[in-house]
């Protein structure tokens, strides 16, 4: 096999590398996608320089990760390199696991978790292929490297990630790996909630997560683990997502869990957590009616086009709207944002001849909302004429 593989950045740093007398090649999920016919993203480099050699070969690096032995040079690109390592874990799976350097390429493809994942290609293209991995892409398995029941007791985050790249490249999971994985899942519970998050991610945007939540049940996540898991029972009427984070807002409709407690368990991030809040709001109001012109004024079109998809999941009801209509719906509204209002607070003022106060923000509020729902036009006379009227009943 002689492809020509990398950018040119990651090219000069593995071709320095060599120059300096090190043994340097391209490793993990670049050299499986490239296999796979997709473009790789991110390109690793695996070196038998220590991290310190490293450093004194290119003249910009960061220290990202040192603790893992990974330095990013910036070549000017940044591209990661990693030390060759052997990983000792301990069976308390509290305390952190420790690397230990090696300069044998093949101990470090040995540590890695699945077959597919421990393939090496040197910078002429000539592929390292110890345990087979190229005939598992072939075949479309995930199968660990070595005996996984050793690998998936060192680090249980590897049930997740196996069930991740069943979702992710739609691939079988070979069945003594599965068997493993049965028999560890409950091992998942020592696992940082963190590591978990960011594995549940990329599952959700896999191409079949389907695969992934009924791989999950086979191994009994969902009654293992309730409060993380249960919806993964269900999840699959839901799927596929366009974002993880519909994902996540599917896991609402599913389980009896609020935005806040979901955001809670997951250690989401404030964003998302936002975002979850509004879905939470919108699928309340769309459980007893349609979205009208003001659910559609104030809601984005993600949350409303995520809610729409969630209910026809579950109830395949024919009444549901496309992004397409809802896009066309929410730009004819009259106004897109309280900026487009063809007045001011100041006009309130004058107009009613009334001190500022409170109830200019209230007044404000009014006023848009009837612009929205099209009882009022966006027109400065049209407003006052409404407002002059509306305020002389109030008083
Ligand atoms: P992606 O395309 O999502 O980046 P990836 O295979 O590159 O997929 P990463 O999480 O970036 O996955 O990890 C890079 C490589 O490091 C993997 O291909 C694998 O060889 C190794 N690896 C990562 N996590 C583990 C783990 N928990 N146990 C063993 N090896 C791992
Ligand atoms: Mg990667």
């Amino acid at each position: 096999m002689t492809t020509r593989f990398g950018t040119a950045a990651s090219r000069h740093v593995v071709s320095n590398l060599q120059k300096a007398g090190f043994e340097a090649v391209f490793v993990g999920g670049a050299v499986r996608d490239l296999l796979l016919g997709k473009v790789p993203t991110d390109i690793d480099i695996a070196t038998s320089a220590t991290p310190g050699q490293v450093k004194k070969v290119f003249r910009h690096t960061v220290d990202i990760g040192i603790e893992h032995g990974t330095i990013l040079v910036l070549a000017p690109e940044p591209i990661e390199v990693t030390t060759f390592r052997t990983d000792v874990t301990y069976s308390d799976h509290r305390r952190p696991g420790e690397i230990a350097y090696t300069t044998s390429l093949k101990e470090d493809l040995q540590r890695r978790d699945f077959t597919i994942n421990a393939l090496a290609m040197t910078l002429d293209g000539e592929l390292v292929d110890l345990f087979g991995g190229q005939a598992d892409l072939e075949a479309r398995v995930i199968r660990s490297v070595g005996n996984p029941y050793e690998r998936f007791g060192e680090d249980a985050l590897r049930i997740l990630r196996a069930l991740r790249f069943s979702a992710v490249l739609n691939f079988r999971i070979e069945s003594e790996t599965l068997n493993a994985m049965k028999q560890l899942a409950h091992e998942l519970g020592h696992i940082a909630i963190e590591r978990i998050k960011v594995e549940i991610d990329k599952l959700f945007q896999g191409v079949n997560p389907s695969k992934a939540f009924r791989y999950s049940r086979d191994i009994g996540l969902p009654s293992l683990f309730p409060e993380l898991f249960s919806s993964f029972e269900q999840l699959e009427r839901c799927a596929p997502f366009i974002h993880a984070r519909h994902g996540w807002a599917a896991m609402l409709s599913i389980r009896d869990v609020s935005a806040t407690e979901l955001a809670h368990h997951f250690k989401l991030s404030k964003e998302e957590k936002r975002f979850l809040k509004q879905c939470e709001e919108a699928l309340k109001l769309r459980t007893d009616r349609s979205f009208d012109e003001l659910d559609v004024y104030y809601f984005s079109l993600d949350v409303l086009d995520v809610v729409e998809r969630i209910r026809h999941a579950q109830y395949a009801d024919g009444s549901i709207e496309t992004l397409e209509q809802l896009t066309k719906r929410k730009s004819s509204l009259p106004i897109q944002t309280r900026a487009d209002l063809a007045f001011t607070g100041t006009n309130l003022l004058e107009w009613s001849g009334l001190r500022g106060g409170k109830w200019t923000s209230e007044w404000i509020e009014k006023i848009e909302q009837a612009v929205v729902s099209g009882r009022i036009e966006n027109d400065a006379q049209a407003i006052k004429e409404w407002f002059v009227y509306e305020i002389s009943r109030k008083e």
